[in-house]
């Protein structure tokens, strides 16, 4: 029997992460959909490597007791239960930054999709319909105010970008002040969630998804948000709440939402937003880039088995101190040198 560790895949990943644990560690990929290959795949797991759509909750955590390492390929840990897997003494860790650009580029994508009308005129023209092309008037982004809700990596770099590349005059709100030099770049004002939605054009969510942030566009900040503002969610779907954005549509508040993300991922297929006039609306593909994927796949992959040889990861999530107290309190062999 080889001694080499095990690592469970609950995800594809790209060629140059997955050759690296190939070359360390025997490998099992399985269908995060498919609990009861979940289950087998985790009896003897010293590692999962996870997306999305991998949830890893208490009953995954069970089925693991070799489980050492949580590696989140991707930003934002909202399906794992860290504080069970810091309990058992399990380090979780991610991919911050690596996706930062891919999720910029696709706002600043769908900014100016919808003001332009790209959802509509794209299928008018395929339908041979190019007088179209006369029948709605578009806008420009420049000049107009961009407010960014969480202003971490994904708001501080959408913002630079905003100001630097169209001239727009940036707002943030965030519950942490940002470094002066990082405001300065972006020319960001900090300023309260009402102002923001008071004064902003366009407002983009690149907030974590946690308790204090799920249902945060809720129906009376969508009363309060400027009339004709267009709203882009590429955070997660939880954190608006679609059916008043729906209405909000409906009342002709917004000129337009751009979602990425949905409040149920894969979303029904009666979706009150998809395939809307006024939607412009992607399959959680914002991170879907060449270099996204590779940045994730190498990312997770140095950091998972680094902890399995018995150094500390790049990008914990939970405290590898933390992590190491609880396995010594709990009489498990210590994961770090
Ligand atoms: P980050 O941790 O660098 O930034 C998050 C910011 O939100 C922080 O500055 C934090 O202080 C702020 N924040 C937290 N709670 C808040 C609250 N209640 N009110 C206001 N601000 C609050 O994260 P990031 O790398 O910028 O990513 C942000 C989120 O984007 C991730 O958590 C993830 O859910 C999402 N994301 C989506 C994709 C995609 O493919 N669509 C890809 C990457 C990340």
């Amino acid at each position: 029997m080889s001694n080499r560790p095990i690592v469970l895949l609950l995800t594809n990943m790209d060629d140059s992460g997955l050759r690296l644990v190939r070359e360390a560690a025997d490998v099992r990929m399985v269908d995060p959909k498919d609990r009861a290959a979940v289950e087998a795949g985790a009896k003897d797991a010293d590692a999962i490597i996870t997306r999305t759509a991998g949830k890893i909750d208490v009953e995954v955590l069970d089925w693991a007791p070799k489980l050492r390492v949580i590696g989140r390929h991707g930003v934002g840990v909202d399906h794992i239960d860290v504080p069970a897997a810091t309990a058992r003494g399990i380090q979780v860790l991610s991919t911050p930054g690596a996706n930062t650009q891919d999720v910029v580029e696709h706002v600043v994508a769908m900014m100016i999709g919808l003001s332009k009308h790209f959802q509509i005129l794209i299928p008018e023209l395929k339908a041979g319909n190019y007088a179209a092309r006369t029948s709605m008037r578009g806008r420009e982004i420049q000049g107009r105010t961009l407010g960014i809700i969480g202003f971490g990596r994904i708001g501080k770099r959408l913002g630079e970008t905003c100001r630097l590349g169209f001239g727009m005059r940036v707002l943030y709100h965030d519950v942490v002040e940002a470094p002066e030099e990082a405001a300065l770049r972006a020319g960001a004002v900090r300023v309260g969630f009402e102002e923001l939605l008071h004064q902003a054009d366009y407002v983009s969510l690149h907030v974590p998804l946690d308790e204090s942030t799920r249902g945060m566009i809720d129906r009376v900040a969508l009363a309060n948000i400027k009339k004709g503002c267009v709203l882009v969610n590429t955070s997660r779907g939880p954190v608006v709440d679609e059916e008043a954005v729906a209405d909000a549509l409906d009342a002709g508040l917004l000129w337009g939402y751009g979602a990425d993300v949905f409040e149920v991922e894969p979303p029904p297929p009666d979706h009150p937003l998809i395939g809307r006039r006024d939607v412009l609306a992607t399959p959680h593909s914002a991170a879907q880039t060449e270099e996204g994927l590779r940045n994730m796949a190498t990312m997770v992959a140095r950091d998972v088995l680094d902890v399995l040889a018995g150094r500390q990861p790049a990008n914990p999530v939970n405290d590898p101190i933390e992590v190491e107290r609880i396995r010594a309190e709990s009489g498990k062999a210590p994961l770090y040198h």
